[in-house]
């Protein structure tokens, strides 16, 4: 029986953890403390962690969790990630054993041009590409290149279970809604989020079908966003990825004014 949980790191991150009661794999430990935490308590090994990309939310746990459990480290190419064992590519297919796991790995920069996502078990471990209701913030990529990541995400099955990074999904819904208040879906997903997160649970994952429907950073296709970039670029005829950069920077500028 294979479990998948997210474990609360830092303030907002996730580790997302599959075990089976005996063997353990880790996304994006950041922090070792809590994933040794849940690992020691009920006597499991780490067989492997995945890193999506380098920043040091995703992959401080690296040293520390190779030297306790002997851990295999796979992570994109890029020497500023600690302790890596395996570098993985885009089109690799990354399988362990004994917890019958595998995973294709799918390049997706933008938020930083090193970002890899993980496909497998009908779940998205998609990192600081995409969140619930929003999406990374381009710290190395442009528009057009996050715009064709998110592209490569959108044709994967609606059904597919998005495992995210970090909770911040009221924080994207709030803006979300001043863009596309009108969108019953996304009215909808608030009341059900606000009420998951007053009562501590964890929004994600959620599904890449509630994604379409109501993650503006997803429908830069749509003629609601052309709209809303059209009146905010002042051109008649945005692309679809300068629709997505226009959203992107309205994000931007609305977190600017937050709290
Ligand atoms: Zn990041
Ligand atoms: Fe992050």
């Amino acid at each position: 029986m294979l479990t998948l949980l997210p474990l609360p790191a830092f303030d907002d991150n996730y580790i997302w953890l599959w075990h089976d009661e005996h063997h353990a794999v880790a996304i994006d430990p950041g922090d070792p403390a809590p994933l040794v935490a849940y690992l020691d308590a009920r006597g499991l090994g780490l067989d492997a962690v995945l890193v999506t990309h380098h920043h040091r939310d995703h992959t401080g746990g690296n040293r520390a969790l190779r030297d306790r459990y002997d851990c295999a480290i796979h992570a994109p190419d890029n020497p500023r990630i600690p302790a890596v064992t395996h570098i993985v590519r885009h089109g690799d297919c990354i399988r362990f054993e004994r917890l019958g796991l595998h995973f294709d790995v799918l390049a997706t920069p933008g938020h930083t041009l090193d970002h890899v996502s993980y496909i497998g078990h009908g779940c998205l471990f998609c990192g600081d590409t995409l969140f619930g209701c929003g999406c990374g913030r381009l710290f190395e990529g442009d528009a057009a290149t996050m715009a064709a990541s998110l592209d490569a995400l959108l044709a994967l099955p609606d059904d597919t279970r998005v495992c995210c990074a970090h909770e911040y999904t009221l924080s994207n819904l709030a803006f979300a809604l001043t863009i596309d208040g009108g969108n019953p879906a996304l009215i909808a997903r608030a009341q059900r989020d606000q009420a998951a997160r007053a009562a501590q649970r964890p929004t994600l994952p959620s599904t890449l079908a509630l994604e379409k429907t109501t993650n503006p950073f997803l429908r830069f296709h749509d003629e609601d966003m052309r709209r809303f970039a059209a009146r905010y670029l002042h051109s008649a005829h945005p692309a679809p990825h300068e629709v997505f950069g226009a959203l992107r920077a309205a994000k931007d500028a609305w977190d600017a004014t937050q709290p």
